[in-house]
């Protein structure tokens, strides 16, 4: 069995933290497919520099920039600490569209007090959403869908993590192999 001729999404997770370090386990076990998490790793980045002493939270789109490639995987760094875009308050994560690498923090997804299952359902959820729009997925109008857009935690609850119809559609037309 190699990778080349096994279909779906390589990802590799890389976690910062550690509520995102032990989390990373669970959510390697739970992603669904077309998704198959192959590496986990700590990402060796000193976040402090990026840090919005004000904000208390991260610029997403300057981690976005500094992650590293991962040639012939898609990326996902999972974060404990909190992320903002300049136009909005607070994000739950980002991705260069079609550009194969994202970021998802854990720090508003639950509560801390949460059970531990309603933090990884709502990662499970929202990692899909970011790898999707990593594949070049967009916003999609079904509230169910993964890909639906979410502003509050509460909302991810209506979502499940199988794509619908359309958007696995454009998963499995993002993941074809070009026709020779
Ligand atoms: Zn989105
Ligand atoms: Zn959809």
């Amino acid at each position: 069995m190699t990778a080349a001729s096994s279909p779906g999404a390589r990802v590799k997770l890389l976690t910062h933290g550690p509520r995102s370090a032990a989390l990373s386990v669970e959510l390697a076990g739970a992603l669904p497919p077309p998704f198959r998490v192959e590496e986990r790793e700590p990402l060796e980045l000193a976040l402090d520099a990026l840090l919005d002493r004000q904000r208390g939270q991260l610029d997403a789109s300057r981690l976005l920039e500094l992650l590293p490639r991962a040639p012939g995987a898609h990326l996902l760094a999972l974060v404990d600490v909190d992320l903002f875009l300049p136009v909005l308050t607070y994000v739950f994560g980002a991705s260069e569209l079609g550009g194969g690498r994202s970021v998802l923090s854990l720090a508003r997804l639950a509560p801390a007090d949460a059970g531990a299952e309603l933090l990884l359902r709502r990662t499970v959820v929202e990692a899909v959403h970011e790898l999707g729009h990593g594949l070049g997925l967009v916003h999609c109008a079904v509230p169910a869908c993964p890909m639906h857009r979410t502003l509050w935690p509460e909302a991810i609850d209506l979502k499940g993590s199988a794509p619908c119809p359309a958007c696995r559609r454009a998963l499995e037309d993002a993941l074809a192999p070009a026709a020779i």
